[in-house]
């Protein structure tokens, strides 16, 4: 019999992982993600020509290592190339007292090696899966799922591709973004529940995006923002390894800033969550952008770095589910990973974690990870394929 096959919706750091190691346990995976490439919140936006600059890491900032198991991978990611250590200056700007603090503790902090973008982690991820049998789908959005009807079909699953429907077979499934707790109602209500309530306490984020002409003289390369009703951390993306400033030469400094907590949940308030592409979603950035950058202008003024000297209009971007809410479910917690009755349909990501350990690369790596664990212990026990 072939080597079971497992449908895995989501391609950011927890489906990666996941793929990976299936195939390290000798079971082929199918990445399918919805958007155009892999990442998700750990990626990179690029204008026009990809992989040159102005590049941004609106999402993920950096990666760091708390377990032991987590440290072995970022070692493997650092030989690989994959991961270089972000050097610089890094600190706290209390707002209210135009004060900055320098960190004297050193942390290793961890940013793309191969090009210096964040996009470098998930792009090594996605070719350590693929050496090990995995292959990936993009632009395919799971629609629905169809539980197993005993004849031993496996997992029906509705995917939208290409602006078509289809349906594909899986002996086993992985979801692993809180947002397909709808798809997953009909055919897995417990895994849905668990997903809905780490969705609860989520908060949402923006980022700006700006193309400086002239640096911010004397600035520190990655700043958290201390009492600013708008913003909680400024980075200065071209003191990243292997980064240069500008397009062509031109431009000195690229920088993203996020918003507090507080702001970008009042922007959702007051203007919802607007779908993309639609004219109250530029509105809602246009207001974000607006906000944003007056903020780091006084900022950044105030802390005696200069003007801030605009070289191309800033961008916003809006990160609906940015960081999880605490997950409800102990034992999902406590696993990482929310498992079916049957064990073949899981779900991980980086909600599917200890308290105080959601929302951060390393709580989705390691849920990928557990994924992959139950999955190989259900197959084996199912029997499904030859090879296990
Ligand atoms: C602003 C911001 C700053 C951050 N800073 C840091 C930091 O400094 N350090 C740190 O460690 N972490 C940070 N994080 C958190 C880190 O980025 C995440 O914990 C991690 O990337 C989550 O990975 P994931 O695979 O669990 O989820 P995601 O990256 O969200 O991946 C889920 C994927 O599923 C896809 N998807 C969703 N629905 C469907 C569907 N129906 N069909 C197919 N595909 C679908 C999505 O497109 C996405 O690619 C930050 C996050 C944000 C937003």
């Amino acid at each position: 019999a072939a080597a079971p096959l497992v449908g895995v919706f989501g391609g950011g750091v927890a489906g990666l992982a996941c793929a990976r190691a299936l195939g390290e346990g000798g079971v082929r995976a199918v990445v399918l993600e919805r958007g155009r490439s892999v990442g998700g919140r750990a990626s990179t936006r690029f204008a026009p020509p990809e992989y040159s600059e102005p590049r941004w890491d609106h999402g993920c900032q950096f990666v760091s290592a708390k377990s032991a198991r987590f440290s072995s991978t970022c070692e493997r990611l650092l030989e690989a190339g994959a991961l270089a250590e972000w050097e610089g200056t890094f600190g706290t700007l209390d707002s209210r007292h135009d004060r900055f603090v320098e960190d004297v503790k050193r942390k290793r902090r961890l940013v793309g090696g191969a090009t210096g973008a964040m996009a470098d982690l998930c792009a090594q991820l996605l070719h350590e899966a693929e050496e090990r049998g995995a292959s990936i789908v993009t632009r395919a959005e799971l629609l629905g799922v169809a539980a197993p009807d005993g004849a031993g079909a496996g997992w029906e699953a509705r995917v939208r591709r290409n602006g078509a429907t289809e349906a594909m077979r899986f002996d086993a499934l992985v979801a692993t973004d809180r947002a397909m707790a709808p798809v997953l109602e009909a055919a897995a209500p417990d895994i849905a529940g668990s997903m809905r309530a780490a969705a609860q306490g989520a908060a949402p984020s923006f980022a700006l995006m700006l193309e400086l002409a002239t640096p911010l003289e004397g600035a520190p390369d990655g700043i958290f923002v201390a009492e600013n009703p708008v913003l909680s951390w400024l980075s200065k993306e071209s003191s990243k390894p292997k980064r240069r400033a500008g397009r062509d030469g031109e431009g000195a400094e690229l920088w993203t800033a996020h918003s507090s907590a507080e702001f970008a949940k009042l922007v959702v308030q007051e203007h919802g969550m607007t779908a993309r592409g639609t004219e109250a979603h530029d509105a809602a950035l246009e207001h974000v952008t607006s906000e944003m950058l007056a903020a780091v202008r006084e900022v950044t003024q105030a802390a005696g770095w200069g003007k801030l000297d605009l070289l191309t209009p800033p961008s916003a971007h809006r990160w609906g589910n940015a960081f999880p809410g605490p997950c409800a479910d102990a034992a999902v917690a406590e696993r990482r990973v929310a498992s079916s009755p049957c064990g073949t349909l899981v779900a991980c990501g980086d909600w599917a974690a200890p308290e105080g350990q959601q929302g951060r690369v390393e709580a989705a790596y390691l849920s990928g990870e557990a994924a992959a664990g139950a999955l190989l212990a259900s197959l084996a026990t199912a029997g499904a394929g030859a090879k296990l």
